[in-house]
């Protein structure tokens, strides 16, 4: 199911959800803005219809997003999903980026998968994966205009937040003018793109500069300037009291470098766990290279986590190696 113009892949996926009696709305871990409004836009889109729908995310959420509505809503895997009878994944490629909600696929739990992953592996019982989308946030608007739920301004809000989000506040080549009229519908109906902005890019705090400052000491360019790489250790973020997955921006810093085509931003967590964080600005396509270390994404955003305490510079290595044999291939 490809096509976003499709109507029976509307239909099949609203008459899945609306035959539901208490469905699961699931995001991934390590939470972004398009994950959060994609599982708070369609539990607020089926509260509308009447469906109790229950918001979900096994991660902390970001502190950046604590500023909207029905974030305090979200609940992990803590919450009673017993009695639950449908799964809905948004925006997760792959079931292991559920958490502990990737259980519930192991059991059998009839599932829906809606994302716009081109590494998506399709493992729910129906699959709505749609590249041609910037955000999973345009497929859940597009899904709850043909349920016909009316939004009011926090849902309008909410749905507007990832797609802002997901396409760098329309910079990304995923920018087409369907994008365009979506957020003017949004708009339209009270998202306020000015408040979007300011809670997510204006609200750093002091120690988010000093983490910058300690990456910019770590930064290291390659391939004649064509990659540039930096990291961060655990003791960066102890230091400062910033938890690694609340510092995501400096990727795309290394990336508007002029001479960069592929940017590499590496965190380490409290476990020695690395997250790799991959961006490539034309033509290189890093979720290959994500997908052969375990992970996935798209064409020019990807990422991966690899568990690495004593390899941390290791796995660096090889992973430049890969972009090095990839560049000249
Ligand atoms: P990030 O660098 O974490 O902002 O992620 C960039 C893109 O890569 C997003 O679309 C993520 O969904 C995807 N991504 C990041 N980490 C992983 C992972 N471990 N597995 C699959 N996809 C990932
Ligand atoms: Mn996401
Ligand atoms: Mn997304």
């Amino acid at each position: 199911m490809t096509d976003q113009s499709s109507f029976g892949v509307f239909e099949q996926v609203a008459s899945i959800i609306t035959k539901s009696k208490l469905p699961v709305v699931c995001g991934h871990i390590m939470p972004d803005g398009d994950c959060i409004s994609s599982v708070l836009s369609l539990s607020l889109g089926l509260w509308k219809l009447g469906i109790q729908a229950v918001p979900t995310i096994d991660w902390p959420i970001p502190s950046g997003f604590e500023g909207f509505p029905y974030v305090q809503d979200i609940s992990d895997f803590s919450q009673d999903v017993s009695q639950t009878d449908l799964l809905i994944c948004v925006d997760s490629s792959t079931k292991d980026r559920l958490g502990r909600f990737e259980i519930l696929i192991d059991k059998g739990l009839p599932s829906v998968v809606i994302d716009h992953h081109t590494t998506n592996t399709m493992f729910g019982e129906v699959n709505w994966v749609a590249p041609e989308f910037s955000s999973t946030a345009q497929m859940i608007l597009r899904l709850l205009n043909f349920m016909k739920v009316g939004y009011d301004k926090e849902l309008a809000l909410l749905n507007y937040l990832g797609i802002a989000t997901d396409t760098g506040f329309f910079r990304y080549s995923t920018v087409d003018e369907t994008v365009f009229s979506d957020v003017a519908e949004l708009v339209r109906l009270g998202a306020d793109p000015a408040f979007v902005a300011r809670q997510v890019l204006e609200r750093d705090r002091v120690e988010h500069l000093y983490l910058k400052r300690d990456a910019i000491n770590n930064l290291e360019l390659h391939q004649s300037g064509l990659v540039a790489v930096s990291y961060l250790r655990n003791d960066s973020f102890v230091r400062y009291g910033i938890r690694e997955d609340e510092f995501s921006g400096f990727v795309n810093d290394l990336r508007a470098i002029d001479t960069v085509e592929v940017a590499v931003f590496v965190s380490e967590d409290d476990k020695g766990n690395a997250h790799f964080s991959l961006r490539s600005k034309t033509f290189f396509d890093v979720s290959r290279v994500a997908q052969d270390f375990g992970g996935g994404g798209h064409k020019n955003a990807a990422g991966f986590t690899h568990t690495c305490s004593e390899g941390f510079h290791k796995a660096l290595e090889e992973l430049l190696q890969v972009i090095k044999e990839q560049l000249q291939s």
